[in-house]
């Protein structure tokens, strides 16, 4: 493979490369992984799935922009697989990694068998079938992905920065997608790396918090900051660079409005109705009819994107839930 198709600078001063880790899912075949680069130093914003081909690209990007891996800072913007599935294979040890200290903290938490039976208890309370329960909750738990005792790893959070020769960028709190997902801003330029907080080829699923939280309200309020930010230009982690990220941006928002009107509308003319069969009545955007042709994998985003959506509409007092004498709560309007 001609390793030199996969990167292209997509912005000067700083210079930043764009590196195209192949990666196949239903929405993608990429993780788009960025390397920042002055004055002799780099910074390398996530790294993709784990994968023979995957790793070798990435290493002979970096090798081809003379990156020293073992100098290079990275730094994560969340945990899932196509973003730190890498590390372990491309990161020499020792190497300072900068990842969330929420995100990693969750992620510790979505390991336990605890985790699990909590989470086959939310399916179960919406109405889910037990073996369907049981499958989704088990997807939901996060696999180990590295080791952050190998690395040199800091904790950040919101407002810490990460310097890369003579530009200082700012850690950005933008949970939603993850817990603890994290975006990087260069104020100067005013980029924006923005992880899977807001991509174009899909809507990004939204987290079913493993601990209280409305993943909804956070996801919101993240997109409000990054439109605060005024930012030139968004670097995303799926698909190519598009100008019109503003419009996204709203689009996005509107788009989960849109969904909660839909949701409080079916729960208005169908009271009593278990969180499944609210979430079966939603139109989704996928090309089945009947729920039972739909893959798995994708019935598990459906399943917790709807429960995000319940939890968001009983927190802000849209719609209440019952929990009757089989642990199944059925939900009703609020007026
Ligand atoms: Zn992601």
């Amino acid at each position: 493979m001609d390793t030199s198709a996969c990167i292209e600078q997509v912005f000067h001063a700083p210079d930043v490369y764009l590196v195209q880790v192949p990666f196949e899912n239903i929405s993608t075949s990429a993780t788009n992984c960025y390397v920042i680069m002055d004055g002799g130093e780099a910074l390398v914003v996530d790294t993709g799935a784990p994968s023979d081909e995957g790793a070798k690209v990435l290493s002979d990007a970096l090798d081809e922009l003379g990156v020293d891996r073992g100098r290079a800072k990275w730094f994560l913007t969340h945990f899932h697989l196509d973003h730190a599935g890498l590390i372990d294979r491309v990161v020499p040890e020792g190497a300072p990694l900068f990842v969330g200290g929420v995100e990693l903290g969750e992620a510790r938490v979505t390991r336990t068998g605890v985790f699990l039976d909590a989470l086959t208890r939310t399916y179960r309370q919406q109405g889910v079938a037990l073996s369907d329960a049981t499958t989704a909750a088990r997807l939901g738990v996060e696999q180990p992905l590295f080791d952050p005792q190998r690395l040199r790893t800091a904790f950040v959070r919101g407002g810490d920065t990460v310097t890369v020769g003579r530009y200082e960028l700012q850690v950005v709190e933008t949970p939603g997608h993850t817990p603890g997902h994290l975006s990087l801003f260069e104020p100067q330029s005013r980029i924006l790396f923005g992880g899977d907080h807001a991509l174009f080829v899909i809507s990004p699923s939204i987290a079913l918090f493993p601990r209280e939280g409305d993943g909804l309200q956070a996801y919101l309020d993240s997109i409000k900051r990054v439109q605060d930010l005024h930012i030139s230009q968004l670097f995303h982690s799926h698909g190519p660079i598009r100008p019109d990220f503003e419009q996204r941006l709203d689009w996005l928002a509107q788009h989960h409005l849109k969904r909660l009107d839909e949701v409080c509308g079916i729960v208005a003319r169908n009271p009593r109705l278990s969180g499944y069969q609210i979430i079966r009545a939603i139109r989704w955007n996928v090309p089945f009819d009947d729920w039972e042709d739909i893959p798995i994998m994708q019935r598990y985003i459906m399943l917790t994107q709807g429960i995000v959506y319940l939890k968001h509409l009983v927190a802000d007092g849209s719609i209440k839930a019952k929990t009757y004498g089989d642990g199944i709560q059925l939900y009703e309007s609020v007026r």
